[in-house]
């Protein structure tokens, strides 16, 4: 059956544009929204019409392919979005908050920190979106989502439903949601906070603000490529490899911390691929330490197979 297409959508727009590490060629269809039942409705067009899809949110974990995506892309990111206090104090004190996922994560922990609600002040200056945090488990400081999620609302090609914490699979920047080989897109997300005082939670939120601020590198980039190995760091490995400063065309692994890849001016998808694979190449060769990557790939990116 063919549908009249909805509004938002658009055709062959550059994805560079909606990832932070400003790489990716054009989406076949596109449509950026801040409505969970606009998603709903642009999931079954795409349905209905055969077209493949995903949601991406601030593009903050992904690496896009440089022929771009041949689907549709719903980039669910909305800086306006507000969150809503739903109920308050059950036996555990526990306040529920409820965000919808296009909302950034880091004004979500600025207005939980504000609204005297502790638990995501760790979250100051990580870039994404609540349902992008979801789907990566995104964490910092030894705390992660896993820590706070209690539900989410979640649609597929099936239907719309909410999903307990259990079912969502939160571990170590992953998820079961980001194991799914079909589409989904998380339309909000129950957080379970603790209730404190305002000025300590703002407090709190500034000491990781202020950490984050000073470890961090500056540039267009993805935020760390690979995983941390069990008991291992990726930057320290990397770093061994004397890879800092290391570069593949326009990408170059940053001189403060080298799990962080930065596109330097003109960088490609092949050239932040091609150094990931520099990197774990050496990594293998001198630790036999495998590294496994944390960014995304969109549109047929792949690292290549080391013997
Ligand atoms: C400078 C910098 C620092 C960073 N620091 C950290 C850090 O400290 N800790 C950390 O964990 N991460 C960090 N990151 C990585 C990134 O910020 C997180 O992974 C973030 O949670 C990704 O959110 P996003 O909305 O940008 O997701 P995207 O990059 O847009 O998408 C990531 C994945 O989630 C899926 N997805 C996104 N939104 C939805 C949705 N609503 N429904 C279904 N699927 C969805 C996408 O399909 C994709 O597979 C950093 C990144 C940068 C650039």
């Amino acid at each position: 059956m063919s549908r009249r297409r909805p509004e938002p959508i658009r055709e062959r727009v550059p994805l560079s544009r909606y990832t932070t590490m400003r790489v990716g060629g054009p989406a076949r269809y596109f449509a950026q929204v801040g409505d969970a039942d606009l998603v709903v409705r642009l999931a079954q067009w795409a349905r209905d019409e055969e077209v493949r899809w995903v949601v991406l949110g601030e593009g903050s974990n992904v690496i896009c392919a440089d022929d771009g995506y041949d689907g549709l892309v719903i980039v669910y990111h909305d800086p306006a979005a507000q969150p809503a206090i739903e109920t308050t104090e059950d036996e555990s004190a526990t306040a529920r908050v409820v965000a919808d996922a296009c909302l950034p994560l880091a004004n979500l922990a600025r207005w939980t920190a504000r609204h005297g609600l502790s638990g995501l002040e760790w979250a100051a200056g990580i870039p994404g979106t609540a349902g992008g945090a979801v789907v990566g488990n995104a964490g910092a400081f030894g705390t992660s989502m896993a820590d706070v999620v209690l539900d989410a609302e979640v649609v597929r090609s099936g239907g719309r439903a909410r999903e307990s914490a259990a079912s969502l699979g939160l571990a170590y920047r992953t998820s079961a949601l980001a194991q799914e080989v079909g589409p989904l897109a998380v339309l909000r997300v129950g957080l379970g906070l603790q209730p404190d005082d305002a000025s300590s939670c703002l407090g709190r939120l500034e000491q990781f603000g202020r950490a984050r601020r000073r470890s961090q590198p500056g540039g267009p980039s993805s935020g760390c490529v690979f995983r941390n190995p069990p008991g291992r760091s990726a930057g320290r490995l990397l770093d061994q490899c004397g890879l800092k400063g290391h570069a593949v065309g326009d990408a170059v692994y940053s001189d403060r911390h080298a799990n962080f890849v930065i596109n330097r001016g003109n960088a490609t998808a092949a050239d932040v691929v091609g150094l990931m694979q520099v990197g774990r190449e050496a990594v293998w060769r001198r630790f036999g330490v495998m590294l496994e990557p944390e960014v995304r790939f969109l549109g047929g990116l792949t690292l290549g197979r080391l013997e």
